[in-house]
Order: C-alpha cells, then structure tokens, then sequence
C-alpha cells in the first residue's frame, strides 16, 4: 500500500519509537497516547481491519501484544491495560492498517475507554443470538 503511514512506519520507511520487531510485526508508541505507554501493534503486511487479516497474523498479534503488555507491567507498574481494535470509521478506527492498540492504564489517569451498557429485554437480546447464530429463520 503505497500510501499508507502504518505500512511505512511497520517496514521502517519512516522513524517510529519502536519498543519491539521481529520479522511480521512493529510494535511502536502512538504519537497521540491516551496514557503513558500507549502502543500499536503493527503487522509489516497489509490488512485494512479485522475482516481482512488473515487468523494466523491475528493470532500472532494477540501474542505479541500479550509479550509487550508483560513488559508495561513490569516496567511501567501500570494498574491496568485495555486492548483495543477498531474497525471502521463508526467504531473510531482513523488509520486503515489493522493495529491493536495496548493501552497501559493507571489510577485517575483521567481516561475512558469503557461504554454506556443498555437494557434490552431478554426477548431482544434473543433475537440478536438468532440474528447472529442463524437460529429461528
Ligand atoms: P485508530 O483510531 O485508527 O484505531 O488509531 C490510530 C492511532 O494511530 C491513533 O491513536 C493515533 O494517535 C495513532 N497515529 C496516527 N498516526 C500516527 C503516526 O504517524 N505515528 C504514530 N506513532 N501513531 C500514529
Ligand atoms: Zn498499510
């Protein structure tokens, strides 16, 4: 992708703060951190989301992103940490290159990465499963 940031930054085209690499990933810190420490986890090739990554990359990425979060708590002595991945616009995703964010989070840091949760009825909530499962059609 000729015009993407992530992929330049994920081959090293251009300069990142990277806190780790091996030969499928980058792990760099986001310029815009939501807390101390706040990282990407970049794969080197391609994929626009979570529909596009093929399950062996993710799979990897979820243990790299495992490795580097270890590493925050030791170093960072964070109380906490979210793992976040948007897809699309409307779920906040910017950068068109799928990443996961790990985002260290600490005592007041005055962040929130959590939802407002609703109350549907249980019959609503049924009918989301069979939607989704394919049952009851
Ligand atoms: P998204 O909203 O797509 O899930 O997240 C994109 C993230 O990438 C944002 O947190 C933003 O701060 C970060 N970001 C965007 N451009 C750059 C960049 O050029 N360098 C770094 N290190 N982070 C970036
Ligand atoms: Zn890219």
């Amino acid at each position: 992708m000729d015009n993407c940031i992530f992929c330049k930054i994920a081959s090293g085209e251009i300069p990142s703060n990277t806190l780790y690499e091996d030969e499928g990933f980058r792990v760099i810190l986001d310029n815009g951190p939501a807390t101390k420490g706040h990282a990407l986890v970049l794969p080197k090739e391609h994929y626009a989301n979570l529909f596009e990554i093929p399950e062996d990359v993710l799979a990897k990425a979820a243990v790299v992103a495992k490795r580097v979060a270890g590493t925050m708590k030791d170093k960072l002595s964070c109380d906490g940490l979210n793992l976040v991945q948007n897809n699309g616009e409307t779920a906040g995703q910017t950068v068109m290159h799928f990443h996961l964010h790990i985002i260290p989070r600490y005592r007041d840091d005055g962040q929130s990465i959590l939802w407002k949760p609703t109350s549907p009825t249980s019959e609503e909530l049924a009918a989301i499963r069979d939607t989704i499962t394919g049952e009851g059609c």
